[in-house]
């Protein structure tokens, strides 16, 4: 396959990732993978604030040689209501002002135009995040196809499909009343309040709701993060029920192939020595850590993180701990943990860790985490079994994947959706340190159930290496994504 586009020049993506780190890191891996395949110019559009929190990433492409750059638009962020430097999901003072993110958003749509006309090689294809629906529009005036890049999975994406299409969500009679997912080859109950902020019937949300799924309408396809073996049949539902092109292209944070040390410079500023950390890990025995994090956004109620701390502790396993952005926490944890006269085999790390370097460490046995589908795939990638504890937009769904459709997770058993930190912390501590402790257990216990999962997780593993490898799925896709756009671009 790779014959057929070798010798071919001069295509040239431009990447538009939505405004958040976790959107943005599997957007540049993507990049990365268009780059290395001969050919193949990249521009990744970026505001200053995002650039500048990925900088390590940047950097890191920049010593790559690879022909991928990076430009910048500046964000309107205080025209549209939000605090001066605010450009992400990641720095909003609260959720709910995810509308003035998505209004200042579409305010890059003129300097955007303005620098793709400027383009000295002309783009031959939009890649961009679902949150900008007006990219159809301009890919059309250029000539050019778009294509979306949710971040989400395929399973995710086919139930979401559904709930546009059958509305069940709007029949429930309040937020927390279960209903069936329709179209699915199993009972899949859920509540309103457990799925993306689409279907939640927020009067807030709607305009910019209803713009989204409209923009997402009028792509000519969708570029799905993820393998075909880990959501087997999904991407084709999906393609035959929208009728688009479902391109699986993932797990890209496998480009990251080089060693362990590369694998640090993905995403934000460490706040761990690279080095100490794999030290660390180096120190202890196969399988036997457990590494917690709640990713880019995740957060839980004081309360919650302390009964989680007390929880890890009583599980009696070594653990590594990413904990973010709750920083009188942090502290508390930190003393009581160094003075609590336990087993020091923990590692907090509070801030950003290097997830994918940790969960590719063969010490690392479980990971317990919020679902987010980045860390899904990165963990099912690595050959890890997951605790699941899904916090907010489609990381139910992303559950419901992986503890019963696939069996590579042990559910913690949450029931209510956390959408923002300030609900977190009116929420309490809903789950208590023995089931955290229990939960921990059975994800890392060594007999029949666990070691099953376990054997599952490794078996993905090596499905992913081979799909990104030449001539596996995902590597054929990005091949044919590429083709399709060199033959589009050789008719105008
Ligand atoms: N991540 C990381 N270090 C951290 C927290 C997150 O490298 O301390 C990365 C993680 O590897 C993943 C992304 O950030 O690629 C989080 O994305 P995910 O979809 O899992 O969750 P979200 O942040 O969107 O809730």
């Amino acid at each position: 396959m790779e014959s057929s586009i070798a010798g071919r020049r001069d295509l040239h993506f431009v990447l538009i990732p939505w405004l958040g780190t976790s959107h943005t890191i599997p957007m540049i891996d993507i990049g990365r993978l268009l780059a290395e395949r001969g050919g193949v110019t990249v521009t990744i559009v970026m505001t200053p604030a995002n650039a500048a929190q990925l900088k390590p990433t940047i950097d890191h492409i920049a010593t790559s040689g690879l022909p991928i750059r990076f430009v910048f638009l500046p964000f309107p962020s205080v025209e549209v209501g939000l605090p001066e430097g605010c450009e992400s999901m990641d720095s909003l003072p609260a959720f709910d002002m995810m509308p003035n993110l998505y209004d200042g958003s579409k305010l890059l749509r003129q300097p955007l135009e303005e620098l793709l006309r400027e383009q000295a090689l002309a783009p031959s294809c939009i890649i961009c995040g679902a949150y900008y629906p007006w990219t159809p529009a301009v890919a059309r005036e250029l000539g050019i196809p778009c294509f979306v890049f949710h971040g989400f999975g395929s399973f995710a994406l086919f139930c979401m499909h559904n709930l546009y299409r059958y509305r069940p969500h709007e029949r429930a009679s309040s937020p927390t009343e279960p209903f069936l997912l329709p179209g699915l080859p199993f009972q899949f109950e859920i509540a309103r309040q457990q799925l993306p902020v689409h279907f939640q019937l927020l009067p807030h949300f709607m305009e910019m709701c209803n713009e989204v799924r409209e923009g997402e309408l009028a792509m000519d396809g969708v570029l799905v993060n993820s393998f075909d073996d880990l959501e087997p049949g999904y991407a084709e539902r999906l393609a035959a029920a929208s009728g688009k092109k479902v391109c699986t292209i993932g797990p890209v944070s496998l480009c990251y192939r080089s060693g362990r040390l590369d694998m640090a410079d993905r995403g934000k500023k460490l706040s761990v020595d690279a080095s100490r950390c794999l030290d660390w890990l180096d120190s202890m025995k196969p399988r036997s850590v457990i590494y917690v994090s709640f990713g880019s956004l995740g957060s839980l109620a004081s309360e919650q993180l302390m009964e989680l701390g007390y929880g890890l502790l009583a599980s009696n396993r070594p653990f590594i701990w990413a904990i973010n952005g709750v920083e009188a926490v942090e502290e508390w944890m930190q003393e009581k943990l160094e003075k609590g006269g336990v087993d020091p085999k923990f590692l907090l790390i509070l801030g950003w860790a290097p997830q994918v370097m940790i969960l590719s460490h063969p010490a690392v046995g479980g990971f317990l985490t919020h679902c987010g589908w980045n860390s899904t795939l990165e963990s099912a990638s690595a050959g890890v079994p997951m605790a699941t504890w899904p916090l907010f937009a489609e990381q139910f769904l992303n559950q419901k994947l992986i503890v019963d459709a696939v069996g590579i997770g042990v559910a913690v058993g949450v029931k209510t959706s956390m959408r923002r930190p300030e609900q977190a912390a009116e929420e309490g501590s809903a789950v208590k340190r023995e089931v955290i402790a229990e939960v921990v257990e059975r994800l890392m216990d060594g007999r029949e159930e666990g070691e099953e999962r376990r054997r599952r997780a490794k078996e993905f593993a090596a499905k992913a290496s081979k799909t990104v490898a030449t001539g596996g799925s995902s590597y054929d896709n990005m091949t044919r994504l590429i083709q399709l756009v060199a033959t589009q671009r050789s008719r105008r």
